[in-house]
């Protein structure tokens, strides 16, 4: 196992920014660590790299404990944190040979090259870190983030902030790392997790609602969600509340998209509701929910 987190627990004044949440990622795996803003990603993420401890449960890199062990757990981790901090007045090279340095790396030379092929830097390898750009200061933070050759890649929100090319870039240089050290990242966007692996653990308000393979979640997503297009704008309070629906929504044009357990039934209820109050229905339609629709009612839920 590569990275265990065990009941884990950081209580802020009386807010539980990560609520007891377990889970591993196995070696070799590429893990999507996915969640909305505030969902508890970056807390989890520093106290699995050691920078913050936890109010209570256990988190493991490589077996070992990172409260107990903590230089021994570093060792095996490369962390890219939220906030990339870099030295500005410092070169490229300069501060990877730094990075090294701080490893206690021997041979620091071919170390810093070889990090500046794999990352893509070598065109702007000879400037300072301060003339680069948001795509090429990512790059030099996850060159310091690989230069020990970690097990364990951590990278929180890798591509946030960066135009689409440079996303591309990025997540082809997080593709290339997972196919031989294990790689937990975090991100708030669900095509960004989609792009990167196949698996996908979900936080929200410190809780893992899914932790499961892509294409599962793809599979909960089984035909209940039920669209109908009225003609005329229809009251509120007519269509909010149907015993068969879960959830419903509706937008300007007169859409209303209802989620439910019970697409048949739903439907039924939609057409007697319809004859009653004379409405006009355009289109009625049963189809499968997106997996963003999975995402958005995961971490909508107990709003
Ligand atoms: P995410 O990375 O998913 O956006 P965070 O882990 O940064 O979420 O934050 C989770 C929750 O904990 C948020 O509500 C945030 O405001 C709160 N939080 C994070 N750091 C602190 C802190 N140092 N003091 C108080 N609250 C914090």
């Amino acid at each position: 196992m590569s990275i265990e987190v065990k009941n884990l627990l950081k209580v802020y004044g009386d807010q539980k920014a990560v609520n007891n949440i377990s889970f591993k990622v196995n070696k070799g795996e590429i893990v999507g660590f996915l969640g909305p803003n505030g969902a508890g990603k970056s807390t989890t993420m520093k106290i699995i790299t050691g920078y913050l401890e936890q109010t209570g449960g256990s988190a493991y890199v490589c077996g070992q404990n990172i409260s107990e062990n903590p230089l021994e757990a570093k060792k095996k981790i490369g962390y890219l944190a939220e906030l990339n901090a870099l030295y500005y007045e410092m070169y490229v090279r300069e501060y990877l040979r730094f990075i090294t340095e701080l490893h206690g790396i021997r041979n620091k030379k071919t170390k810093v090259e070889e990090v500046i092929a794999l990352t893509g830097l070598t065109v702007e390898s000879k400037k300072k870190i301060g003339q680069l750009s948001k795509g090429y200061k990512q790059r030099v933070g996850l060159a310091a983030a690989l230069i020990h050759d970690p097990e364990v890649l951590i990278l929180d929100e890798p591509t946030s902030g960066l135009d689409p090319n440079q996303i591309i870039e990025i997540r082809d240089v997080i593709k290339n790392q997972g196919l031989n050290k294990t790689v937990l990242f975090s991100s708030h966007i669900l095509q960004e997790v989609e792009a990167i692996c196949d698996r996908v653990i979900i936080i929200n308000k410190g809780e893992i609602v899914a932790d499961d393979k892509l294409s599962n979640l793809r599979n909960r997503s089984s035909s209940n969600v039920v669209k109908v297009n009225f003609k005329e704008p229809v009251d509120n309070n007519l269509l909010q509340n149907l015993s068969e629906a879960t959830s419903a929504r509706s937008d300007e044009a007169n859409n209303w998209l209802f989620e439910t357990d019970n697409p048949e039934q739903l439907r039924k209820q939609i057409l007697e509701l319809s004859l009653q109050h004379n409405l006009n229905i355009v289109s009625l339609q049963s189809e499968s929910k997106s997996l963003e629709d999975v995402f958005r009612s995961l971490t909508q839920k107990a709003e």
